[in-house]
């Protein structure tokens, strides 16, 4: 298998370096507060059939690779939601298993890697947390030395997991887009590798091994498939991963790829109908799609365009809801961004086949922010002095 870069915007190739980032031409009309212009996508050339093995399909050599798991989730087959939708081919992948408890660790296994073939010894990053607390967990793996700059407002249980695999962990007075350009400036000063999501090509190429393992897990492409959007990473990383299998010519078309936002944090879903990104201050219970200016989002709109892709809101409200009905309807505790993509199935479930193929990405553990997953709770557990007055209450 051959790799190069190509710029999604101008469409210019490139050898893949390590400090090449963004298109040289199309980053020179880059702002401050607009996404990312000039990113660039991992071209491949070669063959593959149905039994390909996910490393051939990654443009970093397998011994390049940190020993820690990543990737290689569980599929659930949900039987209550199964009943309770109607949906008989109903499928959750669950991400949250991996090592750091988040689909980011898909980029960061690559990003760990391609640092390592060149020798790159110290990665830096912005995160609203599981980025960061991933990178942690995996440089720690690699011996790679990782400093990560998060807002002031990321979960307390993100930034303790990031300290204890040992990076160093800076809170910026100020949201995410400010720690990105704090993290950009100390890379330049620095030097060693930038893992800004969208701005190192890599990031969007690890997250596509979701769907080269989602065809692997289902021998075939799912019909729908389901992912909460912040900055538009995953939902790249998920169109990419099925292109490439098209291109290969392992499956015959795409799926239908539905991005689902927070109805308060939903910069995407508004430039969809404007075409245009407004730098508008949001907030959400889902911590880790509240994004004001989405860093992918001009390849994201592409993207939904040409492979005729949906962007759904759905509110905090619904989303709560959905993390507690697939806690206690499935058994699977995940944080509000993962619930955001089966609270966006819900909703879109009149317009959909009952009998289509549908995967819905569970993009993080639970336990990643127990201030959000407390708030349906309330009240709910009650402090007994005997056995009896337990027996009464239930
Ligand atoms: C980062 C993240 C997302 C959103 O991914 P983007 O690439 O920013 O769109 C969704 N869920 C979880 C748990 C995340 O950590």
């Amino acid at each position: 298998m051959k790799f190069n870069y190509i710029c999604t915007q101008c469409s210019k190739q490139y050898d893949i370096k390590p400090d090449l980032m963004v298109c040289p031409v199309c980053s020179k009309a880059q702002k401050g507060d607009e996404p990312v212009r000039g990113i660039l996508e991992v071209e491949l050339d070669g063959s593959a059939d149905g039994s390909f093995d996910v490393f051939d399909l990654l443009p970093v050599d397998k011994k390049y690779f940190p020993s820690i798991p990543v990737g290689g989730t569980p599929l659930w087959a949900p039987e209550n939601l199964r009943k309770k939708t109607g949906f008989k081919n109903l499928y959750i992948k669950d991400d949250g298993v991996n090592p750091t408890f988040s689909f980011k660790d898909r980029a960061s296994f690559l990003v760990s890697a391609f640092a390592k073939m060149h020798g790159i010894g110290e990665i830096a990053l912005a995160s609203t947390g599981n980025a960061g607390s991933s990178m942690a967990g995996v440089g720690a793996a690699a011996g790679q030395k990782i400093t990560i700059f998060l807002p002031e407002t990321a979960p307390e249980a993100k930034l303790v997991q990031a300290m204890q695999y040992g990076a160093n962990v800076f809170r910026v007075k100020g949201n995410y887009d400010l720690a990105y350009d704090f993290s950009l400036e100390y890379s330049k000063i620095k030097g060693g590798m930038n893992r800004n999501t969208a701005y190192n090509p890599m990031t969007i190429e690890g997250k596509k091994t979701v769907s080269l393992e989602l065809f692997k897990q289902l021998h075939q492409a799912p019909d729908y498939v389901f992912v909460s959007t912040g900055d538009g990473c995953i939902l790249a990383g998920v169109f990419k991963g099925f292109a490439d299998l098209v291109k290969l010519g392992v499956i015959k078309k795409m799926p239908v790829i539905y991005s689902v936002q927070a109805e308060t944090s939903d910069a995407l879903y508004r430039a969809e109908k404007t075409g245009k990104f407004e730098n508008i201050s949001t907030s959400t219970v889902a911590d880790s799609i509240c994004v004001d200016v989405p860093r992918n989002g001009y390849h994201a709109l592409k993207l939904l365009k040409e492979h005729d892709g949906r962007v759904i809101r759905v509110s905090d409200d619904a989303i709560l809801n959905a993390q507690h009905e697939l806690a206690s309807a499935a058994g699977l505790f995940t944080e509000p961004a993962g619930a955001a993509a089966y609270a966006g199935f819900i909703s879109e479930t009149g317009k959909i086949e009952k009998d289509a193929v549908v995967a819905v990405l569970c993009t993080g553990n639970g336990l990643k922010d127990v201030s959000s997953a407390s708030k349906l709770m309330k009240g709910k557990s009650k402090m007994i002095a005997s056995v009896e007055e337990a027996i009464k209450e239930i």
